[in-house]
Parts: C-alpha cells; structure tokens; sequence
C-alpha cells in the first residue's frame, strides 16, 4: 500500500501555494458576484507568506509541518477563510502527530477531522454552498476506495469537487459572506468550492493523473 512522506505532502502544498496565488485574481473576482470579492486576494496574502515558510518548516512529522501550516492560515489568511483552513489543517495535523508518514487510512482519518473541525468552527453543514460542499463527498469517497492507486483516488476526488461547483451554483448561500446578500448568491459558483476544485485539479496536472474538467470555472 502506498504512503506519503512529509517531503511528499511538502511538495504537494508547495503546488498548492502556487495554484492560490496564481488564482488571486480569479477567485476574488468569483467571489465579487455574490460576496465582497476578498477570497483571492485572502487566500493568496496567507499562501504567499506559507510559500516563503515551507522550506524552514519542522519536517520532524508530518503533524508537525501540518500544525504549523494551520497557523499561518489563522495568523495570515484574511477574512473567515483564515479560521477555517486553520482549523481545517490543525485537525490534521493532530491526527498525524508524529507520523513520518501516513497510510491512505490516516489520510482519510485526517481529511474526517478536518471536516468534521471546520463544521464546527464555522457552523455550517452540506448543502449551505460552502466548501463543506466539496470536502464532504471527497472525504465520503475516499472512505469507499481502498487507496491502492493514489492517481485513481486524486481523480476521483477531483470529480468530487468538480460536480459540486455545478450542484451547489443555483443554491443560496447559508453562511459566510455571501449569505448576506441573500438571493444575489444563487446562480453564482462558491468561491470556496471552486477554490478546493482548483487546488485538486492542479495536483492532477502536476502529478500526470488525467483528469476532463466539466464545471465551466475549472475548465476554462
Ligand atoms: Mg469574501
């Protein structure tokens, strides 16, 4: 059975640093319709400063990496994002607390906490047009797979991400900013979810694992 090691999981979020700042413009102008148009531009000053930090960063396990990951997040990510990654990967990293690397059964464990920690922190549940909307079937769908081929499982947790940019667009918005401007928010894609579906898209692209977009935001 495969694993990943804290170099492994170090690279993956050095991609992911570069999608959030590459995608600056983007996602602010997604949230623009429907919020204050604030998430690129919150996403990527937090990405910036962890781009800069990762190479410092305690490698002593992956808990370790992860912890210190969640606060930066907390300390340098702007608006309620910054709450609910921090809180995202802090749950994470508790799982993986001085684990030099971790099966595809603590990954998974890891990707529970982290929903079931960003639920709490931020109150909202499925169907609210949050990106709980995306990691919930991810987390779901990793649960059914077996983990013996790590492409197979990125794509198919791409799918997941990708297919609820267009589940949840004609929704409301329940929580976070959006919410406050009621109807304005249906027919409009969640940033937050588009943002998760970037980030998995963009590790498909850079770990070679063939993946055909279909939601309009990720396929353009
Ligand atoms: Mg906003």
């Amino acid at each position: 059975m495969p694993t990943l090691n804290v170099a492994q999981i170090e690279q993956t979020l050095d991609v992911t640093c570069d999608t959030v700042i590459r995608n600056e413009q983007y996602f602010s102008d997604l949230d623009g319709l429907a919020g204050d148009g604030d998430f690129g531009t919150s996403l990527a000053t937090g990405f910036k400063v962890i781009k800069a930090e990762l190479p410092g960063m305690d490698k002593s396990a992956v808990g370790a990496m992860l912890l210190k990951l969640s606060m930066l997040c907390s300390k340098h990510v702007g608006g309620s994002s910054g709450p609910i990654w921090g809180t995202g990967f802090m749950k994470a990293a508790f799982v993986s607390k001085g684990l030099e690397e971790v099966t595809y059964d603590q990954l998974t464990q890891m990707v529970g906490a982290a929903v079931e920690g960003i639920m709490a922190r931020g109150g909202a549940v499925r169907g609210d047009k949050t990106l709980l909307d995306a990691l919930i079937p991810i987390h779901e769908k990793m649960q059914e797979m077996d983990g013996s081929d790590l492409g197979a499982v990125l794509a198919a947790v791409t799918a997941e991400a990708d297919k609820a940019i267009d589940e949840t667009r004609t929704l409301v918005a329940h929580r976070g900013r959006a919410s406050q401007v009621g109807a304005r928010s249906a027919n409009t894609p969640d940033p937050g979810i588009v943002g998760v579906a970037t980030i998995l898209y963009d590790w498909c692209k850079h770990y070679g694992v063939d993946y055909k977009p279909q939601a309009a935001e990720l396929a353009r």
